[in-house]
Order: C-alpha cells, then structure tokens, then sequence
C-alpha cells in the first residue's frame, strides 16, 4: 500500500509517515516535523534546527577528545559515542537536504569518536 498524501496527492513509500515533497504528516495524529519550516506547499530547512544539529553533535562527539587535550582525562570520552545518534537520525530523513547534512555530520562525529577512543588506548 502506498501512501498519498492529502496535501499534494504526491505518492510516497508505504514506510514513510511524512510525505517525501512537502512533509505533511502522513499518519493520522503526527505532528509535523519541527526541522522543517511552511513555505507554502514546500517544506524549507530550519535552519537554526539545522545549526543546533551540527553544534550539538560537535560538543557531543568531540567534547572527549577536547576535554583530554585540557585535562589529560579520558573519563568521558567513550560517551562521545552519543554524537553519533543525532547524525544516524538524519541520513535516514526523508528530505534528501537533511540526508546530505546528517552525511557531513556523520563525517564529523565518527572523526570526533575515533579521536576519543584512540587516546583511551594510548
Ligand atoms: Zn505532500
């Protein structure tokens, strides 16, 4: 069964509970999605959720590796690991702009982690 969406009849995936073009909720009862911003039919990029995305993945998945270059304690390094999840959530979005950036962040974070864990094992 696929899914028509009421808003624009675009016909999108049965496993999708938002629409692919314009992000109208495809299940009764969701909200729509917090990250994206109306513009008319078109869903744009909120871009401060896009920014808060990228600095919380940062402080999260870098923060170890920093804290050990001030501290030259690895205590808190392995919850580095948690930079991770923001950046697996958002290659799986439906909106191929915010599978793009959740690609950049994996980068990012898996640069960040693998630092982390190299100075716990050294
Ligand atoms: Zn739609």
């Amino acid at each position: 069964m696929t899914r028509i969406c009421e808003n624009c009849e675009f016909v999108n995936q049965d496993d999708y509970d938002y629409c692919a073009k314009c992000g109208t909720p495809l299940v009764e009862g969701l909200e729509p999605k917090q990250i994206y911003v109306y513009n008319g039919a078109r869903p744009q990029l909120n871009k401060k959720a896009i920014i808060i995305a990228y600095i919380l993945t940062i402080v999260l998945s870098w923060g170890g590796f920093f804290w050990w270059l001030a501290t030259k304690n690895t205590s808190i390094n392995a919850f580095t690991f948690f930079g991770l999840f923001m950046p697996f959530y958002l290659i799986q979005a439906p909106i191929r702009e915010l599978r793009k950036h959740g690609i950049i962040l994996l980068f990012i974070s898996l640069a960040g982690v693998a630092l982390s864990f190299y100075v716990i094992m050294n």
